[in-house]
């Protein structure tokens, strides 16, 4: 009778599709997933579970492994104390109140349209335009990459078509920290829309040595195209810490995470069939790979390069303190362009091997930022910190200003720190903590004036009330 009973429950659920539920209950069906009793995976991992009694569902795997432990024999019905032979009831007591675990939301569809069709590449005064509206200064950089992306898209959109074979344009940039190296290269990927993977130099090695191999840059592009390997095809990689995989100078080990990192990176580079694991990081017998061809992947490297400027000042020294014309010495050592005078010699001389310079065949400077230029890093860019905590407090209803030497003070601290754009929004954070907690409390500010001397700590912000700020405006009007 029970036996019957179960057969029953057991072909009802693995039949055809059951008329789904109504309503509320289709509602509830769509948000959740049910998950084995036994095994605990969700239904959506398992495939259709089979309901037994009460709702208590398990999973096929799990029915199939009971069957077989019951039809070899192996289990012992004396062990399970209080429970009978396919009395479902006992199990009862042991089941969970709710055999569902919430699913979550599926992401909503991006409905930005891209900036850009990279199938109709638009001029490359076009791409700096845009760039223009949120990397401040780099005028040269910004040129630069424009007509390598421009060329670079327009080799891949035309594919070769006769035996002129357009050379791949992968570039090096070169430039102190938070100049924006990394933030040049991710606006340029966003405005493309195409999939972007930033790795680190550092935590590469050849394979087989601890860390993660040089493929792993072509997995995680893999994942930024969400497993799409067309689109991943045509993304963009940007490895930082370029120049921390210089070649040692005076070691007899292996060098495993600089020259060899570079070796193995040559072939990327060139573009080479790579097989990378799907989902993962690492090849192992559970992933399923998938092949990416790299060659039209653009490759940006990206580095400080700290020494450099000594490499470079030595060889313009050499070269000035020849002949009649015999230079000073220390001609060079506050030029602050002098990045900019790099060449492929001083990359070597670095410790950068000649075939992986060779395959970077664009190479631009990032300039140090100055006073003024993090003065408008502050406030002109179209997602400016300035204009987000401005946004933030507007949702109070409450003005926020800053005059003009609040600016240049964060921008005089910011200098200090000698960490670039980047500590602007850490001394920012600082101060605008006491602003955002002080100011909500009273409803009656209207407008709030960070001044030099807060940011000095020598005086307040200026506060206005909202009444005051009436009476302003109803003399303007009048006025
Ligand atoms: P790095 O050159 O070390 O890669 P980042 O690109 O990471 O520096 O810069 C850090 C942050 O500083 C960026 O997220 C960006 O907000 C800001 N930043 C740096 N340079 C600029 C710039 N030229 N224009 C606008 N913002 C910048």
């Amino acid at each position: 009778m029970e036996d019957k009973e179960y057969l029953e429950d057991t072909e009802k659920d693995t039949g055809q599709d059951k008329e789904p539920g109504t309503g509320q209950e289709k509602n509830k069906e769509a948000e959740y997933d049910r998950f084995c009793f036994l095994c605990h995976r969700p239904e959506s991992q398992t495939g259709k579970l089979i309901t037994l009694a009460q709702g208590m569902a398990i999973c096929p795997d799990c029915m199939q492994k009971t069957m077989d432990t019951i039809q070899n024999g192996n289990i012992d019905f004396s062990k399970f104390r209080g429970i009978n032979m396919i009395n479902l009831a006992d199990l009862q007591n042991m089941m969970p109140r709710q055999q569902q675990v919430k699913r979550k939301k599926p992401k909503e569809e991006k409905a930005a349209e891209p900036a850009f069709d990279i199938r109709k590449i638009p001029a490359p005064h076009r791409i700096k335009g845009q760039l223009d509206e949120y990397v401040i200064g780099q005028d040269h950089a910004k040129k630069v990459i424009s007509v390598a992306v421009y060329n670079h898209y327009k080799r891949v959109a035309t594919g070769t078509q006769d035996d002129i074979e357009i050379e791949k344009s992968n570039i090096l940039l070169i430039g102190p920290t938070g100049s924006g190296k990394t933030y040049l290269v991710k606006t340029l990927a966003r405005l493309l829309d195409v999939p972007l993977a930033v790795a680190d130099a550092t935590s590469l090695t050849e394979a087989g040595y601890i860390g993660d191999d040089i493929e792993s840059v072509i997995s995680k592009l893999l994942a930024a195209a969400d497993n799409d390997v067309e689109k991943a095809e045509r993304g963009i990689v940007f490895i930082d810490e370029i120049d921390k995989i210089a070649k040692k100078k005076d070691t007899h080990h292996r060098d495993v995470s600089g020259e060899s990192v570079q070796q193995g990176l040559l072939k990327l580079l060139e573009g080479a069939e790579v097989e990378v694991p799907v989902g993962a990081s690492s090849k192992n017998a559970m992933v399923p790979l998938a092949t990416v061809n790299t060659r039209n992947i653009l490759f940006i490297c990206g580095g400080a390069f700290p020494d450099l400027e000594n490499v470079i000042k030595e060889r313009l020294n050499q070269k000035s303190s020849m002949g009649f014309q015999a230079d000073l010495k220390d001609k060079y050592d506050n030029d602050p362009n002098l990045l900019a005078r790099v060449t492929m010699e001083d990359l070597r001389n670095f410790g950068m091997i000649p075939e992986f310079l060779g395959r970077l065949p664009v190479v631009c400077t990032l300039s140090r930022l100055t006073r003024e230029m993090l003065v408008r890093i502050l406030k002109e860019p179209k997602n400016a910190i300035l204009k987000q905590y401005q946004k933030l407090l507007a949702l109070d209803e409450v003005q926020l200003e800053f005059d003009d030497g609040a600016l240049e003070a964060i921008a005089e601290k910011a200098l200090e720190r000698d960490t670039g754009a980047r500590a602007l929004r850490a001394i920012i954070e600082d101060f605008m903590l006491d602003i955002m907690y002080e100011i909500p409390k009273d409803d009656d500010i209207g407008r709030v004036t960070i001044t030099r001397e807060y940011i000095e700590h020598t005086g307040g912000p200026l506060i206005a009330m909202r009444g005051v700020l009436k009476l302003e405006e109803g003399s303007a009007a009048q006025g």
